[in-house]
């Protein structure tokens, strides 16, 4: 099938070949004659897939007809992240390039006032995230009474982030005869609960998840103990052919110490999280998706959606708590068929997250067998930076040998690899990297394309062990041996097996980043 098969108009099919795209998507296929008829659609895809050309281009037709008037949009989608919401008004300007069509993007962060502005030209198409929208509609500056197509992406991600409430209220002041499209990566109850209470007699289109995202993929953990984490996160990015990472965080403030460590390293790092204002969020990924920075440390807020092509590494610098999380995280690399690596690190208090994320991406991940930072010199030898050959001590700092001052990274860097503005291209694959040889990275590990979600199953993060806990659970006799790990009676895995009885020091996952002189 080609686009021209799909009832697009002349000026919008000159669009898609000034993108470059020679045949539409499965969800493409399947859901712009369905728009272009005027259904309701329920789309059961994640990103990747190609869906925002999915509702864009056929709502680019639709509206070609008619004018906006002041502050009554014609069209609304709602996205759950800034981050999404701006890179579906970046499709709509690519798109939408034959047509006159005005957009807004209403996104939390920037200024009002000038989002009020454009809202009083009118608009064509409204782009907005569930607050701002809101703000603009409690202030009195927007109606929607006059919106004839609605379009909800990330609804999954929506309820996650507890948006459904904004979003029920949201459709309750929009027209009752509208064409409604509505995006999910997942189905479960509480989202087919959402599409009966939002559309009208729908059509399901389903993205055949792309194959490539499950087979390109290069998975594996490295064990380290929790003070050993961030110089186990340098020697992995000093590994050869590193080109650009996501690296994620599962706390917002761990991203800022991060951020701030990678950098004083050395490392052309930058950082992204919710609580950062808009601008800087906006600047940051501009940044990395530049290729400015190699290196993005971040919180979950850039785990679901976005799409940056030829990322070659997402390291968890963190276990995440909930396991979907895991697998929206490693889909930011291994995009548009070429291959990524995906590489978390563990301490030996994250088994039970570990546990869970495996048995959701059903399948044992690698894991790094002599897991000890210093075998990781080892392991990294052959782009080991320092050279010198010294023994390394627990910390994988030289005994006895030069000292490790603050600019320590600097002096070790390796020459650079590739940068990310030299990265091959979509069609070239990435040269695999020199942990490929210590890690057995070497057979892609096939992941579920999206999390497999119990219905109704509440989502509860892991209980971490605490001090108190440890001591709770051996007093109380819960634990049957010394050498049992809190949760795992003695059922241990193996992997924590080397690492012994729990240490007599704080078992918690620490709350803080451990402490490091220069952090
Ligand atoms: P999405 O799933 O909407 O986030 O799109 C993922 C990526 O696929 C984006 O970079 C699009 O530019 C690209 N894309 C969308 N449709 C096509 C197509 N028909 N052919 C090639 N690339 C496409």
């Amino acid at each position: 099938m080609t686009f021209e098969d799909l009832g697009l108009s002349p000026d919008t099919l000159k669009a898609v070949a000034d993108a470059g795209y020679q045949t539409p998507t499965p969800i493409q296929e399947q859901a712009i004659p369905l728009v272009l008829m005027g259904r309701d659609v329920i789309g059961i895809a994640q990103t990747g897939t190609g869906k925002t050309a999915g509702f864009t281009l056929p709502m680019i037709d639709i509206l070609a007809e008619g004018r906006a008037k002041a502050r009554m949009p014609r069209s609304l989608i709602i996205a759950p992240t800034r981050e999404l919401a701006a890179q579906i008004s970046d499709n709509f300007v690519k798109y939408g390039k034959y047509h006159p069509l005005s957009m807004a993007l209403l996104i939390g962060g920037e200024s009002m006032g000038d989002q009020e502005k454009t809202l009083d030209r009118g608009v064509d198409v409204l782009i907005a995230t569930p607050g701002r929208l809101l703000d603009h509609f409690e202030r009195g500056r927007i109606l929607l009474n006059d919106v004839k197509i609605l379009v909800i992406d990330e609804a999954d991600r929506m309820l996650d982030m507890g948006f459904i409430p904004d979003v029920e209220r949201i459709v309750s002041l929009l027209p009752k005869i509208r064409q409604t499209l509505f995006f999910s990566a997942t189905m479960n109850e509480e989202i087919r609960k959402l599409t009966e209470q939002f559309l009208m007699n729908p059509k399901v289109v389903q993205a055949t998840p792309p194959a490539t995202a499950a087979t390109t993929i290069a998975q594996a953990v490295v064990i380290v103990r929790p003070e050993d984490k961030r110089e186990c996160l340098r020697r992995l990015i000093r590994a050869e052919h590193l080109v650009n990472a996501f690296i994620f965080c599962n706390r917002k403030r761990d991203v800022d110490i991060l951020f701030k460590s990678l950098t004083k390293h050395g490392f052309n790092a930058v950082g992204l999280h919710g609580d950062m204002p808009q601008p800087k969020r906006m600047e940051m990924l501009a940044k990395f998706k530049s290729g400015e920075a190699e290196y993005l440390v971040c919180s979950d807020v850039a785990a679901r959606g976005l799409d940056i092509t030829g990322v070659s590494h997402v390291i968890n610098f963190d276990v995440p708590f909930n396991p979907e999380d895991y697998v929206h995280r490693i889909g930011r690399t291994g995009r548009a068929g070429k291959q990524g690596h995906a590489v978390t690190i563990a301490t030996p208090y994250d088994g039970k997250a570990w546990a869970a994320i495996e048995s959701l991406v059903k399948q044992p991940i690698p894991i790094l067998a002599e897991a000890a930072i210093e075998d990781l010199k080892v392991a990294f030898s052959s782009s080991d930076a320092e050279g010198d050959g010294a023994p390394r001590g627990p910390r994988g700092r030289a005994k006895g040998g030069r000292s490790h001052g603050k600019d320590r990274g600097r002096d070790r860097k390796p020459a650079r690899k590739p940068r990310y503005a030299q990265a091959p291209t979509v069609d070239g694959p990435v040269a695999p990297v020199a942990a490929a040889e210590i890690m057995p990275m070497t057979q892609p590990a096939a992941i579920p394309a999206e999390p497999v979600v119990q219905p109704d199953a509440p989502r509860r993060e892991p209980r971490r062990s605490r001090p108190s806990q440890d001591k709770w659970a051996r007093d109380a006799g819960r634990m049957d041996h010394p050498d049992d790990v809190l949760g795992f009676g003695s059922a241990v895995p193996a992997f924590l097996q080397q690492f012994g009885p729990p240490r007599p020091r704080s078992p918690e996952i620490p709350e803080e980043l451990p402490a490091e002189d220069e952090a």
